[in-house]
């Protein structure tokens, strides 16, 4: 008799071989099952126990099904239905069966199970996964969403690669690592085409160019989103945690958080704005930049050669540091009025010229460039923290009060920052150096991230259909 799966097993695997290391999320939820079994007798409404997750269901039911099979998930409340694939079933020789079932839904309550026509073809898509911390991202063919209630189905046509991806992808942050909902696609730097919208959509239309980026969602209704900083919302979901992002052919978004992008940008250039350039942009306009203020930018990768060309349009004198010549001389061609590597014996003494500058935007995920910046911030000057090391950032006490530092963190940016940033690019005013590359090649660009080797960001190009 086989041994009846538990729900900690991964749905397609009962012996136990697959089990999935990391923490998800499980909701118990009864399930309606209707329909015939495989020799056509109808089993009438009977309700089951299901433990559901993000991407799939394990059943306990009395019907038969077959491994392969398809079917159809409906929404009990809202009648929407959600592609499904019978991963795995067993057979008991008492009591009930179970099968493995593998969909992807954003709000799993009282589904029931619907056996499709036979000439029902499945949708799916290209989409890259990570399965376990550590590994490498596996592009492989899953089922494609559906727009559910208040989303919008997005054909993605180029999505951003992000530091925060390899981080998440490593395992690196153990508050994100435990609402992650395997397996994972990553990539919250999406601009694509509006393919199908949810019943509930209003103001957003079919073809329409959006683009979304780490914020999922936000509820409209905390201190920080009434104050205008939903970026800090206590309720944010996050794309590509919360819900699957942009390393795929097609994703899900809230038509509330999809945000129209010009169509004079490419989706490439408009792609990498949603995080790298959106989170400088926010740090500077938190830290109160003023023109003619001298700003020095650390690190000059993707976010770091956006925030040079943000300072410059807002009369800033911007300077570039950072360990690598090749990343100064692009720096220069990107807004940099001098630039300074940071080994250079003379670099501290360089950096505090006219007195240091006012504001010190820190990209690098460096310890030692922190340290840099603290030595050489001007007096009343202000820290920007962005890049995000390892280690433990610290400061002697004596060192902020004598120059009365101030030191300020961004966390991405809002709707609002996003599309002023839209706006700027739409102008020609910043842009965006890109790398493009394949959904196939994305562990050959995380290890190119890893080396400091990418010049501007790299960008997931999603090929036309
Ligand atoms: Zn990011
Ligand atoms: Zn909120």
């Amino acid at each position: 008799m086989p041994t009846p799966p538990s729900p900690a097993n991964d749905l397609q695997d009962t012996s136990g071989a697959e089990k999935r290391r990391s923490q998800r999320l499980l909701v118990r939820v009864a399930v309606i099952v209707i329909g015939t079994d495989r020799e056509g007798k109808s089993f009438g409404e009977v309700t089951h126990t299901m433990v559901i997750n993000a991407h799939g269901a394990l059943v306990e039911l009395k019907a038969e099904l077959l491994d392969g099979q398809r079917v159809l998930l409906r929404n009990k409340q809202s009648g929407e239905r959600q592609s499904c694939r019978v991963v795995w079933f067993r057979k008991a020789e008492q009591g009930v069966n179970h099968a493995g079932l593998e969909f992807t839904a954003a709000a799993p309550h009282f589904w029931q199970v619907d056996f499709p026509p036979d000439d029902w073809d499945m949708p799916m898509m290209r989409a890259a996964v990570l399965k376990e911390f550590g590994h490498p991202l596996g592009a492989e063919e899953i089922p494609r969403p559906q727009a559910q209630g208040d989303e919008v189905l997005i054909r993605v046509e180029a999505c951003g690669v992000c530091h925060s991806d390899l981080h998440m992808a490593k395992g690196d942050w153990p508050d994100v690592s435990a609402k992650m909902s395997w397996p994972v696609t990553l990539g919250h730097e999406a601009v694509g085409r509006v393919v199908e919208l949810g019943a509930k959509v209003t103001g957003i239309a079919l073809n329409q160019r959006v683009g979304v980026g780490w914020l999922y969602s936000t509820c409209g209704a905390c201190e920080h989103c009434r104050e205008g900083a939903e970026n800090v919302c206590l309720q944010r979901k996050v794309t590509g945690i919360a819900a699957p992002g942009g390393y795929a052919e097609f994703m899900r978004v809230k038509a509330s958080h999809a945000i129209p992008v010009p169509e004079n940008l490419s989706a490439l250039e408009a792609a990498p704005l949603f995080c790298a350039g959106l989170t400088v942009f926010h740090a500077l306009h938190n830290a109160g930049l003023k023109k003619g203020q001298r700003v020095a930018v650390f690190g000059v990768g993707g976010l770091g050669h956006l925030a040079l060309q943000i300072a410059r349009l807002a009369g800033a004198e911007t300077i570039a540091v950072d360990v690598s010549e090749a990343k100064l001389v692009f720096a220069t061609k990107f807004g940099a009025a001098q630039a300074i590597l940071a080994t250079d014996p003379n670099s501290e003494k360089l950096l505090k010229e006219g007195g240091g500058p006012h504001l010190a935007v820190v990209t690098a995920p460096d310890k030692s460039a922190y340290d840099l910046a603290i030595r050489t911030l001007r007096r009343r000057g202000t820290l920007a923290v962005v890049g995000l090391p390892k280690e433990d950032l610290t400061f002697f006490a004596d060192d902020l009060v004598v120059g009365e530092f101030k030191i300020i963190a961004s966390a991405v940016g809002t709707r609002a920052e996003m599309r002023e940033l839209l706006a700027l690019a739409s102008a020609g005013k910043i842009r965006c150096e890109v790398e493009t590359c394949t959904l196939e090649q994305i562990n050959e660009v995380f290890e190119k991230m890893k080396r400091g080797q990418l010049l501007g960001r790299a960008v997931i190009q999603f090929p036309p259909k």
